[in-house]
């Protein structure tokens, strides 16, 4: 899309705001009355609309309208939905660059980025229904006189919690799996980013059957009243460590709850010796997601341990790189990296660097005084020679900040790499196999890439091990996570 286009784009999405301020809809009717809250585009730092949040009573309303409405959903069968689910994949094909763009200005990712976002998860609109279908269930040989089976049956209402980083595109992957497998589905959008979510609903509301799906915009007490809701028996949530126990507690206190949970990320990408400079140095910037997210991803593999027979070319290499990148307005033309979220991150993530330079570890690029623009703006950072004490080494930082360690004893690489709390990626680069494998082996992460980074397979079970969460999405066994199984035994005779 042009310069004049984009802008055209953005000044088109701020009218319709202003016109049209976002609203919660619970099965087809406008809740009205709810307190606002400011939401503000990271680009500028000025304030963007207002947003409804939802109170427990709201949140009750949203419940019970998914209770009415899932019995005929169900009913549907998966062909049925299918014909939904198709419809409404369509339309948010037709809307794909307002949507990209409500998720530029809201979050502050780069508009392409978002377009790009959406458009890789169209096809789940299809895909999903057809892989319901072959969800199966178990005949089960016990007696060959008699039939023992098993099939999958719907939880009810599914509550769907998610973080801020990638806007639509998780409203979307979060909304299709319960709503495939015939639940209803009642989602909560991240307070920093409801505005995709919140016109996602508006845009089902012409095509799917009401109540089935309401997407709640509101804060932490808003989650909290949709996780511990008596109806709602299972939970899928991506977001924080601290949120996620949060809401595995908060969810225990009152009934027995499936809860899945993908949450923070730590990752290292272990570089090889014989892995050549150039691809490395690429490959780490690429693994920060700074084009999408400015870093603010969970699977971004911030730790680079790079064996010592290149390590200093590599920092070189991987410098060069960061420093011709240019934090810009997320829906202005060319913007390779984009504002953090808020600026309480902003302000986070400037601690972090205080931290690793008071620690001891050499500051190699980043930040900048451009950081003092208005909005949240900051420049790529390259810490080289952190030590495992350090805490840029050991936090999640959630933003765009690269700690480089040195190694030479692969036994110790793989130590440091898993001695922190999280293990929800990893990355590996060498061409010699067996090396490759012992380092895959001994990764103690849910997902691992060799010789990639950061690409999503669609089909690939992700998920974290440890602290970084439960369960696993993108795959078959999500799709069955949004089910439970019932065991029939049928005699034949009396
Ligand atoms: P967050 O935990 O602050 O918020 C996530 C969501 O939880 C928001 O919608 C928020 O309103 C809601 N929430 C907050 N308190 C709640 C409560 N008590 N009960 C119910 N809901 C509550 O996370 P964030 O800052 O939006 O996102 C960043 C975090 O998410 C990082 O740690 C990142 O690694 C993680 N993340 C993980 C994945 C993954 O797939 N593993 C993907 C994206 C982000």
């Amino acid at each position: 899309m042009s310069t004049g286009s984009i802008a055209a784009l953005a000044d088109r999405v701020r009218d319709r705001l202003a016109a049209e301020p976002p609203g919660i809809t619970v099965a087809g009717e406008p809740v009205t009355g709810l307190a606002g809250a400011e939401t503000v585009d990271p680009s500028t730092a000025a304030p963007l609309t207002h947003v409804p949040q939802a109170t427990e009573a709201v949140v009750d309303r949203a419940v019970r309208a998914g209770l009415a409405a899932q019995p005929g959903w169900h009913a549907l069968g998966v062909p049925g939905r299918r014909r939904y689910l198709d419809a409404f994949g369509q339309v948010v094909r037709e809307h794909r660059h307002e949507l990209a763009m409500l998720d530029a200005m809201d979050g502050g990712n780069p508009y392409p980025a978002m377009v790009a976002d959406i458009e890789r998860c169209l096809h789940q609109f299809v895909t999903w229904p057809a892989v319901a279908g072959m969800t199966g269930g178990d005949t089960i040989p016990i007696d060959p006189r008699d039939l023992h089976f098993t099939e999958y049956q719907p939880y009810g209402v599914v509550a769907r919690v998610v973080a801020y980083n990638h806007p639509a595109y998780f409203a979307i992957k979060a909304m299709l799996p319960p709503l495939v497998m015939g639940n209803a589905v009642v989602l909560k959008p991240a307070d920093q980013t409801p505005l995709s979510a919140l016109r996602l609903a508006e845009l089902a509301r012409d095509v799917l059957p009401p109540g089935v799906l309401t997407v709640l915009s509101g804060g932490a007490q808003t989650g909290q009243a949709l996780v511990t809701h008596p109806e709602v028996r299972r939970i899928g949530f991506t977001g924080s460590l601290a949120t996620g126990l949060a809401i595995q507690r908060a969810a225990a206190g009152s009934a027995v709850r499936h809860v899945s949970l993908e949450l923070g990320g730590k990752n290292a990408m272990i570089v090889f010796p014989d892995a050549p400079v150039d691809v490395v140095a690429d490959a780490v910037v690429a693994g920060m997601n700074l084009d999408s997210c400015a870093g603010q991803s969970c699977g971004s593999t911030s730790r680079v341990f790079v064996h010592a027979r290149i390590h200093d070319e590599v920092v070189e290499a991987v410098a060069a790189r960061l420093a011709r990148i240019e934090p810009g307005v997320a829906y202005a033309e060319g913007t390779a990296m984009g504002p953090l979220v808020s600026a309480a991150h902003r302000d986070r993530v400037a601690g972090y660097v205080t931290a690793g330079r008071d620690e001891g570890a050499r500051l190699v690029c980043g930040p900048s005084v451009r950081d003092r623009r208005a909005g949240y703006y900051q420049y790529p950072v390259l810490f080289d020679r952190v030590e495992q004490s350090m805490r840029i080494a050991r936090e999640e930082i959630f933003g765009p900040v690269i700690s480089v360690l040195g190694w030479s004893d692969l036994d110790d690489a793989l130590a440091r790499a898993n001695a922190v709390q999280y293990g929800l990626t990893g990355a590996v680069w060498t061409n010699d196999l067996s090396q490759a494998m012992r380092a895959v082996r001994g990764l103690d992460t849910g997902y691992v890439w060799v010789n990639d980074v950061s690409r999503h397979y669609w089909g690939m079970p992700f998920g974290g091990v440890r602290d970084s969460g439960l369960g696993r999405e993108e795959c078959l066994d999500e799709l069955r996570s949004y089910a439970q199984v019932k065991a029939v035994n049928v005699r034949t005779r009396w």
